[in-house]
């Protein structure tokens, strides 16, 4: 069992920012409205992520570390439209198979908390403690027993970047959850979690990219898109500030990003990457989704419609007002 975690483990988890994304998004699906993200040395060393979600139930604590075991409910074809983040009941095993973690966690139903610890896929102690109601990861020595694997991480400054990009990828797709990301003890990112999305882009983007955006709102049968678009950035131009989310999920496509930057080109007259944070709802199955869980690319059955959708929704926010 160990040995195959260990193996399933490379192919989620490569580095701190992979940790820090299935762990928020299991505190996510949990229903928190507050999750902190703490990492010390880009998290190689220390991560620790805690939520106020519904916490684990004492009898479910030891199950949850097990491969394939999810409380979700959830298939493969459907994940886009699924409701929750998770799906595979993996990401715990495969954390704790070549991490040493300790988890507090307290459901509200519960006078006490447990504290699990589990240390290279083996159970070292499960106790209960005082906690308060919610969940406590804290995740230390990534890779200590799988040292070629270490060998592959970067720098703490740049696994931290990497934590602090996927933070603000959370935090832009869900302005209802306040996110504070402390790296080093310093505060780097704190989101109110009031719902605003423009308040969001205003903390980690700064008021001159926030006070020059403009609205995009639309919706069919199938789609419902919402958020906002800005002028560039960058002057040479990358894809880096083309945010988009479907489901809730931050995505990668060819064909979404060629939307927003035709819709641009039609109203500009210039080939350029705006500036964007947009929300794409899928209503039903009008997309057939081919998906890899960790690579963040999508593809539709439908391109066509759903470009179609996105350039004219695009074009239509930017005809409405100067940028
Ligand atoms: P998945 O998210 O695919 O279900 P995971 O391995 O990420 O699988 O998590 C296993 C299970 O542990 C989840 O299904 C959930 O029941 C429980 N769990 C993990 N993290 C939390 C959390 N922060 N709060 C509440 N329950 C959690
Ligand atoms: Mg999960």
């Amino acid at each position: 069992q160990i040995t195959i975690d260990k193996i399933a483990a490379g192919e989620v988890i490569e580095r701190p920012a992979s940790i820090v994304k299935e762990l928020a998004e299991n505190a996510i699906d949990a229903g928190a409205g507050a999750i902190v993200i703490e990492i010390k040395e880009g998290g190689i060393s220390f991560i620790r992520i805690t939520d106020n979600g519904c916490g684990i139930a004492k009898e479910d604590v030891s199950n949850a570390f097990l491969r394939h075991s999810t409380s979700k409910i959830r298939s493969v074809d459907d994940l886009m439209d699924i409701h929750t983040l998770g799906f595979r009941g993996e990401a715990l095993s495969s954390i704790a198979a070549v991490s040493r973690v300790e988890l507090i966690t307290k459901t509200r139903e519960n006078d006490f908390g447990i504290t699990y610890r589990i240390e290279g896929g083996k159970e070292i102690s499960i106790e209960e403690t005082g906690a308060p109601d919610g969940t406590t990861f804290l995740v230390r020595q990534l890779f200590y027993n799988t040292p070629a694997r270490r060998k592959f991480l970067k720098t703490p400054m740049t696994e931290a970047s990497h934590v602090a990009d996927l933070v603000t990828r959370l935090a832009l797709s869900h302005p209802e959850i306040s996110f504070q990301f402390i790296n080093n003890g310093q505060s780097k990112i704190h989101t109110s979690g009031n719902g605003n999305l423009k308040d969001v882009i205003y903390h980690i983007y700064g008021r001159d990219i926030a006070s020059h955006l403009l609205e995009v709102k639309a919706e069919n049968e199938h789609l419902k898109l919402t958020g906002y678009i800005g002028e560039p950035i960058v002057s040479r131009g990358n894809r880096n500030f083309e945010n988009y989310y479907i489901n809730g999920r931050y995505v990668k496509s060819q064909m979404i990003s060629k939307a927003i930057e035709d819709a641009y080109k039609d109203f500009t007259m210039q080939h350029k990457y705006p500036f964007t944070v947009l929300h794409l709802e899928v209503k039903g199955d009008l997309l057939d989704v081919n998906v890899h869980p960790t690579k963040m690319e999508v593809r539709f059955g439908n391109q066509q419609e759903v470009y179609n959708f996105l350039c004219e929704a695009i074009g239509r926010s930017l005809h409405h007002e100067e940028l």
